[in-house]
């Protein structure tokens, strides 16, 4: 099965956000190593970027113009948005949406683009969030909302820390490139 990552970014942003891209790319074999690791799934991992030009307020992106995406290019394949801009509407309580084989969340720019912490604590974060409901609804895991939004809720008000992972996507206790869900109490 394929996952299929898209860094959606404005034509005039293209040039100053080429870091984060970089950044992206490796994030998505990151999550393919975690999702192999916590939930022995095997996926096949793609990136991409989706490039948008000024668009009149009548015809602004949102989710339903990403989810017609996402049907055309194929709604077998699991698509994750990754976007300058937030969800319309969402049950979650961070700035992302699920649905079926469909994952978008809102990703935020650092002031400065070398800042990966930034990125790992603001936008790697909220992937993991999104991620894990989508995987665990795929294995058919019963409480695929509940059980993430619980561990979601011990993470930004009980300081639980986040799963911290270095450049060779093991687990480090130095500064972190990726930071993840701590799935430990899911009954998978
Ligand atoms: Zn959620």
């Amino acid at each position: 099965m394929l996952l299929h990552f898209i860094f959606v970014i404005k034509e005039k942003d293209l040039d100053k956000r080429k870091t984060e891209y970089e950044y992206v790319k490796q994030m998505a074999q990151f999550y393919k190593s975690w999702i192999k690791q916590h939930f022995s799934k095997d996926f096949e991992i793609k990136t991409d970027e989706m490039i948008t030009s000024p668009r009149s307020i009548f015809q602004r992106l949102d989710t339903h113009t990403l989810f017609t995406d996402h049907q055309a290019r194929g709604k077998d394949i699991y698509h994750f948005y990754l976007c300058h801009f937030r969800p319309i509407w969402t049950d979650c309580p961070c700035e992302g949406y699920h649905a079926e084989n469909f994952s978008m969340v809102w990703w935020q720019e650092p002031k400065n683009k070398d800042d990966i912490l930034f990125l790992a604590e603001n936008n790697c974060t909220i992937v993991s969030h999104e991620l894990a409901h989508e995987i665990l609804r795929q294995i058919k895991h019963k409480n695929f909302i509940e059980d993430v939004h619980d561990v979601w809720t011990q993470h930004i008000h009980n300081n639980l820390p986040f799963e911290q992972y270095g450049k060779n996507f093991k687990k480090t206790s130095e500064e972190p490139m990726f930071l993840a869900l701590d799935i430990s109490s899911f009954q998978l």
